[in-house]
């Protein structure tokens, strides 16, 4: 006996959601604020995620450092590669929060209002860079069997910020 089977596709079950447009700057892509909205929602497809769902993925290692349990918060946070990133951006912009354990966390320090607009502006845009920059890594090694590389993605982010026209400082 058999049983029918149907493809499910992974954007089936992670379906993406309108960022709360009032809280991203303009002047970031809205493809790149969706995705950050999923990584703040803890949506993305994550193999913690994917594991919850029932999709079997073989082990649950992170694509990244292959030494912890992969979870939206460790690829953005905790991953040693995701410091090594974070350190690098910081020693040119000292913006990207460093001690926040959660992804809410981190979202509620880029949008902290006790800085001036400009600045403010600014840091959101690196900050959604970085998100937008790690997940791709992430997804590089696991599709095009790229090792990831922490300067090649901090460079990008870089390239990404000068790009925004936004003035620095
Ligand atoms: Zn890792």
């Amino acid at each position: 006996m058999t049983f029918p089977t149907r493809k499910v596709r992974i954007s089936e079950l992670f379906p993406p959601e309108q960022p709360e447009p009032d809280r991203c700057s303009p002047l970031v892509p809205i493809k790149v604020r969706i995705r950050n909205w999923q990584a703040r929602l803890g949506r993305l497809p994550s193999k913690d995620n994917l594991i919850k769902r029932g999709i079997a993925i073989g082990d649950d290692r992170c694509y990244l450092c292959h030494e912890s349990s992969e979870t939206g918060d460790h690829i953005f946070l905790s991953c040693r590669k995701a410091n090594e990133v974070r350190r690098a951006i910081n020693i040119w912009w000292n913006l990207l929060p460093t001690h926040a354990r959660t992804m809410e966390e981190f979202f509620n320090d880029l949008g902290r209002d006790d800085q001036p607009a400009a600045s403010r502006n600014f840091k959101e845009i690196i900050g959604q860079a970085y998100i937008w920059a790690m997940w791709n890594g992430r997804n590089e090694a696991i599709f095009n069997n790229k090792s990831f590389d922490s300067l090649r993605t901090a460079n990008a982010i870089q390239s990404f910020a000068f790009g925004s026209g936004v003035a620095i400082g």
